[in-house]
């Protein structure tokens, strides 16, 4: 970027008496508004809206994109994230009027074609997890997680047996630990082994009748298979305890293997990670729960059942955990994602898993004489480097920012926090070869900067529209509102 403009804030850009809209002199005769509106409804003051040209605006808003990185621009491989690229057919169908502008308050008479999207999708779910049966709720995989503990502890108290022990490995997500602990529980943190796994006699040590389940991330956020799940599911099962799948990862596995069959109670699913919905600066998302049968009537209400060959809501439902969404979910992220289904197909779905640990293979091969990996163990969808071979003092943060002057988003960096300056890379599926040589290349020069020139790598970005944020500043008193 040779030269940057500083776009101002869109009000700051007022220009009183400039318009947008050209419309006919009205020739209906003027009414004061006082006789119109009361008092109450009336303003006092005009709002505050910026007066602009129709090109003010399209200019304004183009070149703020121009500042933003996309996967629409290049490889975007924020590890844990699965920025894949979402095909646009997808966004096409969500469009659809009939979908679009479906009201959530519409009576089932109306709705059934939206309620077959639903329940369609809620079977595809069922499938590719191994599982019995969803809810679609959740807007979010955090909120996933939320829902599904709660229904391990609707579970365990419907028993008669409330435990107060969620056990959560030391690699995952923090989302995890966070929504034990709103669900309840008090998280007791497992160790992972040298191979990234989970210490299977360290576990055994901690199965006590407290236990209520362990929540796991599988392929965990190292991008490692937990080699020993089927183990660990009859471990807790034998104790009494249940087994949570975070399967955000999903992507690693579709068509090849099932957390229902390895044993998993309840697992989240990331829908927007997964199933197609472009995601980032915080939405939008779902994230459908699906569980095993004996969970199944603790789901949130409403549950979409048939009757008489008529799609339908159950309300009543006297052990469910209760609603956790206003009305049905996210609806149109749910419409992306059975398009993102349906034109795949199952082979489509597996290929796209293997494509993704193919992939993020290519790049762990073709990085790995250049940066110290984190853990050594094989990895499928993602994989994670660690800071120790970076030259002269530049950290992980130094090589990230440098990326961005080499045109692409930094992956994912200090997480997960078990790797030393962990750099976590996710390249997903839809990255072509030529891609990710592209992004090698870039790596290597930056690494030969770090050599030969590291302050050029430590205080990068250059080239982009700003440089280090103080992001801590950000975090802790952001400013979101304009005043004038
Ligand atoms: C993204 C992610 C989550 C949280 O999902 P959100 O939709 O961001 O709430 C949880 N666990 C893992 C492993 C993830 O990658």
């Amino acid at each position: 970027m040779s030269h940057v403009i500083e776009e101002k804030l869109i009000f700051e850009k007022d220009h009183p008496g400039r318009t947008g809209a050209s419309l006919p002199a009205c020739d209906v005769p003027k009414a004061d508004p006082a006789s119109l509106l009361g008092p109450l409804a009336r303003r006092e003051a005009p709002a505050l809206l910026p007066e602009l040209s129709e090109v003010d605006v399209v200019r304004h808003f183009t070149r703020l994109s121009t500042y933003n990185y996309a996967v629409d621009m290049g490889l975007y491989p924020l590890g844990s994230c699965t920025m894949k690229y979402n095909p646009k057919i997808n966004e096409e169908v969500a469009r659809l009027e009939g979908f679009a502008r479906l009201h959530p308050m519409q009576p089932e008479s109306l709705t059934q074609g939206a309620l077959e999207v639903m329940a369609t999708l809620q079977r595809h779910l069922c499938a590719v997890s191994g599982m019995d049966a969803c809810t679609l709720q959740p807007s979010a995989g955090a909120q996933g997680e939320f829902t599904g503990i709660q229904l391990i502890r609707a579970c365990l108290e419907d028993k008669g047996d409330a435990r107060r022990i969620m056990l959560i490995p030391d690699s995952a997500h923090g989302t995890n630990p966070a929504s034990a602990h709103f669900a309840g529980y008090e998280v007791e943190e497992i160790k992972s082994g040298a191979d990234g796994c989970v210490d299977l006699a360290a576990l055994s040590a901690r199965m006590r009748p407290d236990v209520a389940g362990i929540m796991l991330t599988v392929p965990n956020t190292l991008g490692i298979f937990e080699k020993n799940i089927a183990e660990i599911c009859r471990l807790l099962h034998a104790n009494g305890s249940l087994v949570y799948v975070d399967g955000a990862n999903l992507n690693a596995l579709m068509g090849i293997t099932r957390p229902g069959d390895w044993g998993a109670d309840v697992m989240h699913i990331n829908l927007h990670k997964t199933f197609s919905t472009p995601h980032g600066g915080g939405g939008p998302g779902a994230g459908p729960v699906a569980c095993k049968a004996h969970l199944e009537p603790f789901l949130p209400k409403p549950v979409l059942v048939q009757r008489e060959g008529r799609y339908a809501w159950d309300h009543d439902r006297p052990k469910s955990i209760g609603k956790v969404q206003a009305f049905y979910g996210n609806f149109l992220i749910l419409v992306r994602a059975l398009a993102y289904i349906e034109t795949l197909g199952g082979e489509g779905l597996k290929r796209a898993s293997e494509l993704a640990v193919l992939n993020a293979n290519y790049l762990r091969a073709q990085l790995q004489p250049l940066l110290k990996l984190g853990f050594d163990g094989p990895t499928l969808h993602e994989v994670v480097f660690c800071d120790k071979e970076l030259p002269n003092g530049v950290t992980t943060l130094d090589l990230a920012k440098r990326l961005i002057d080499y045109g692409f988003h930094p992956p994912t960096v200090y997480f997960p926090l078990i790797v030393h300056g962990a750099l976590m890379i996710e390249p997903t599926e839809t990255e072509p070869m030529e891609e990710l040589d592209r992004f090698v290349e870039a790596v290597r020069a930056i690494l030969e900067e770090a050599r030969d020139r590291p302050d050029l790598v430590k205080s990068a970005p250059h080239t982009a529209y700003r440089r280090r944020l103080d992001e801590v500043a950000a975090a802790r008193n952001p400013r979101l509102t304009y005043k004038p």
